[in-house]
């Protein structure tokens, strides 16, 4: 259950908090509190303040731990606007698989993801795009930068701004940089705050939000990378993937597993070129490997 202080940003400034005791009488069946919830507070005599109400959250970003009474939500980020996924046109490699699980993710948690495609220098935009440039008509925006030569950081600046949005990907890719390139400075202007304390039986988690110029906020979020797929059955994988949600009902048999089946829409439309060979790669590898066999890990 959640003890400590939480830092609340308000119009007036920031208050450091702590949870009104009848909040954590109920059983908790999930952190109380998150990064980005909207509370309201009292402010107390001493300065510090009392959170007295969490609104209803829009969506959350969550992960399941396992708890002795059952699992435990536990809330990486409540409300977040989108998922910012970075990747790296080289140096580290872009590595697809991992991109359409995180995407994938983000379908299941109903948080909109944009792509990122950064060092962009590295390979120059035509061979970045033949990577990259099948995300968009899916429902992804891509998004090209170099934090290193200064491409495409505007158009990454008009994406967050007065938003709250979470980045994540691989280590190496650019993440830090791509922060640093858009707001200069930004890293001395953040307030090392907790976002709040957990203790017991799940991890301690201490995050911030980084506030933006442009209104907004940002939070590194690479623990996305451990959100597991629970309560995923193989057969409603498709509805994850946009591009194949609306073919499977004209699979020739309903129970169709689109690996081998004559009359396999989902197949056919990879013989067209209407879906993507790597995306139904992927497709085929989350389900009959990580779904089915493993669960879905870092
Ligand atoms: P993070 O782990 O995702 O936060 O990645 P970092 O921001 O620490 O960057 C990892 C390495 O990639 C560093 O050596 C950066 O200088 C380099 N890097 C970051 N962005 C770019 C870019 O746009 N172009 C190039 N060429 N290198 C970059
Ligand atoms: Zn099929």
């Amino acid at each position: 259950m959640q003890s400590g202080f939480i830092t609340v940003e308000t119009g007036r400034g920031s208050y450091v908090c702590r949870l009104r005791g009848r909040l954590k009488q109920a059983r908790q069946t999930g952190d109380i509190t998150g990064l980005g919830d909207q509370v309201e507070i009292s402010p107390q005599l001493d300065g510090s303040a009392m959170i007295e109400k969490v609104l209803p959250r829009s969506r959350a970003l969550v992960r399941m731990a396992p708890m002795p009474k059952g699992e435990f939500r536990q809330v990486l980020m409540a409300n977040p606007d989108q998922i910012l996924l970075i990747f790296a046109c080289a140096n580290p490699p872009p590595h697809l698989r991992m991109l359409d699980r995180f995407l994938v993710i983000c379908e299941k948690q109903g948080v909109p993801a944009l792509v990122v495609a950064n060092k962009v220098d590295l390979v120059g935009q035509t061979a970045a795009q033949a990577v990259f440039e099948h995300y968009r008509p899916l429902g992804y925006p891509v998004i090209y930068t170099s934090a290193k030569d200064g491409a495409g950081i505007a158009e990454l600046g008009a994406a967050l701004a007065g938003k709250l949005s979470a980045f994540s990907g691989p280590s190496g890719v650019g993440k830090s940089s791509l922060l640093n390139a858009l707001q200069p400075g930004l890293g001395l202007a953040v307030k090392d705050v907790s976002g709040l304390t957990s203790k017991g039986q799940h991890t301690t988690v201490s995050r911030q939000l980084y506030p933006l110029e442009g209104g907004g906020y940002v939070a590194d979020m690479p623990g996305i990378r451990a959100l597991k797929l629970w309560d995923t059955e193989p057969e409603e994988l498709d509805g994850y993937f946009p591009e194949l949600r609306s073919l499977v009902e004209y699979c020739q048999y309903n129970d169709c597993t689109h690996r081998f089946e004559k009359g396999c829409a989902v197949r056919q439309a990879v013989r067209d070129g209407q879906v993507h060979l790597e995306r139904y790669r992927s497709y085929l590898h989350l389900r009959y490997t990580d779904v089915e066999e493993v669960e879905i890990g870092p």
